[in-house]
């Protein structure tokens, strides 16, 4: 009787073995769906690669993780890089400042 029901219940899907290709724009060279995000499931690894400017991400993936997801990281981790790269530019000035403050103490005496 109740056993029925079961046959009606749809298989679970499995095919899980592809790796997701999956492409976007590249945050720098702007190429349209030149950024091709791999996803391999198997070894917990995604590859981010822009094949007209060779950019490169690499990050972690688990069961939940999307190609978009991936993406996203990327311009989190290209932002961040953007970011730190200002700041050390501004610590550099910073210093060099403070040489050049020095300085007009020095060129003061002559
Ligand atoms: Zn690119």
């Amino acid at each position: 009787m109740g056993k029925r029901k079961k046959s009606s219940r749809k298989p679970a899907p499995a095919r899980q073995k592809v790796p997701l290709d999956t492409a976007f724009t590249c945050l720098f060279c702007h190429h349209d769906k030149s950024v091709t995000v791999r996803l391999d499931r198997k070894e917990g690894v995604a590859q981010l690669v822009c094949r007209v400017c060779d950019q490169r991400y690499q990050s972690k993936v688990n069961h939940l993780t999307e190609p978009i997801d991936i993406y996203s990281e990327w311009i989190d981790a290209a932002d961040a890089a953007q970011k730190d790269e200002q700041g050390m530019r501004r610590s550099t000035a910073t210093s060099s400042r403070a040489v050049a403050a020095a300085a007009s103490v020095d060129s003061d005496e002559e």
